[in-house]
């Protein structure tokens, strides 16, 4: 049997760099205030169709729908800020404070093509300002994806930062534009061409260099934004510039994702190849409400966890700490005095490994060794006959017999040396 394709398997040995990811990402978050959200994994499909947008790549070819028993149409979700817009109009999260700061991990789904860091089920950590028009708000959020990127190791990186401008401004550019590229509608390639009738945004971050070249004579965005969309961008730049953030302002980012305006941003970094963006995000001042909330600005970012490992993996080191002892028993019928010790254990919180195979001792104790275990339990007929246990010290084959009544003193002192 195989895991089903574009999906994996996360084994204990690579579970360490994930709790190191969640652990890193809650104590930045939390320090700022941000709050995890857990939010289900299925959504209504309509909630997709109605915030990424009809003509986008995910809701056009990526996504994993299917109708249930109830004949509902059901999507697992493609990604997390319309679930969390949902959340937040559902629970009416804006009865409470003013600004909702929310953060998640979890599983995402997207029917694409798997490659290196990219999967068809994947995750993402998330994080979402709801509630803030002021561009303070975008700059605390980049500024968090760039402070966890740090810590993570992950130094090597490019922020590209654009203003894409509100729903009126793009609208006039969007006409313009597809005046513009109506004139070489016969160099465009299909996907383009495609896009020119659906979503001609989308043209500008084509990676096909022809259609770069066309585009670099083609009205440009930023000319038809007004002072507004400016302002908002430009107080951005002056933070990140105090910040010594540094930043690319990429004239053509406009990101794959309909309820975007003003700021959208991208971080990518030259160790992964060509799924070279590890993060992308946005300001959405539209989408609460046009899913039938309250008029609520939001801004925020999701960053590609597998991503993020393929970089790390390399990076960090984590230290493994596996000391436990080993608990070798001899005799099946005086397996209920084992428990008395494995409750002491735990009290004094010692990590141990019970060993279950009803092999002679020898064999047990060549386990032990084979695990590089410092000190291994004997629990064998003769210690429960004379109420004492072995302690044997495997790396200098000494031993010593502990009494019950004394183990949990030893114990508290043993903790120090393994
Ligand atoms: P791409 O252009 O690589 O397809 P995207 O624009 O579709 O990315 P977003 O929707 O912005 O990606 O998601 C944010 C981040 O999630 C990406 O930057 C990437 O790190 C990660 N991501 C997106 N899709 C996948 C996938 N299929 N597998 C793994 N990671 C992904
Ligand atoms: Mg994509």
């Amino acid at each position: 049997m195989q895991p089903l394709r574009g999906t994996k398997d996360i084994l204990p040995d690579e579970i360490i760099f994930w709790q190191h990811i969640y652990n890193i990402a809650y104590e930045i978050l939390t320090s700022s205030n941000y709050h995890e959200i857990r939010t289900p994994l299925l959504e209504n499909t309509d909630l997709f169709h109605r915030s990424i947008g009809n003509y986008t790549d995910i809701v056009n070819k990526e996504m994993y729908s299917f109708a249930d028993q109830g004949n509902r149409n059901i999507t697992l979700r493609p990604e997390g800020t319309a679930s969390i817009a949902r959340a937040f109009i559902s629970n009416k999260l804006y009865l409470t404070p003013k600004i909702n700061r929310l953060w998640y991990l979890g599983a995402m789904f997207r029917y694409e093509r798997p490659q290196k860091g990219r999967q068809r089920q994947f995750h993402q950590l998330g994080i979402e300002c709801i509630g803030s028009t002021s561009p303070i708000a975008d700059v605390e959020v980049i500024r968090l994806a760039i402070k966890i990127l740090e810590e993570l190791k992950c130094i090597e990186y490019t922020l590209e930062i654009n203003s894409i401008g509100d729903m009126e401004e793009r609208k006039i550019y969007e006409l313009e534009l597809i005046n513009y590229l109506n004139n070489y509608k016969n160099d465009l390639d299909i996907e383009s061409q495609t896009r020119l009738n659906t979503n001609p945004l989308r043209i500008l971050d084509s990676k096909n260099s022809k259609i770069q070249e066309i585009l670099l004579e083609a009205p440009k965005l930023k000319n038809f934004l007004q002072s507004k969309s400016m302002n908002h961008f430009n107080e951005i730049c002056s933070h990140l510039n105090y910040l010594n953030i540094s930043y690319k302002i990429n004239e053509n980012l406009v990101r794959g994702l309909d309820y975007y305006n003003y700021t959208a941003f991208e971080i990518t970094t030259q160790r992964l190849g060509t799924q070279n963006t590890i993060c992308g995000g946005g300001r959405y001042d539209q989408l609460i409400q046009q899913l039938g909330g309250p008029k609520t600005p939001s801004v925020g970012w999701a960053i590609g966890i597998e991503r993020l490992m393929i970089i790390i993996q390399n990076q960090v080191k984590i230290q493994k700490n596996d000391n436990k002892i080993y608990i070798a028993i001899q005799n099946n019928k005086i397996q209920n005095r084992i428990w008395n010790v494995i409750k002491m254990l735990e009290e004094i919180k010692i990590k141990f490994e019970l060993d279950l195979s009803n092999n002679s001792l020898y064999k047990q104790l060549k386990r032990a060794n084979h695990l590089c275990v410092k000190v291994c339990f004997i629990i064998g007929e003769e210690e429960i006959k004379n109420d004492y246990i072995t302690i044997k010290w495997l790396k200098t084959r000494t031993q010593q017999q502990v009494k019950l009544y004394h183990l949990k003193g030893y114990l508290n002192y043993l903790k120090n040396y393994i």
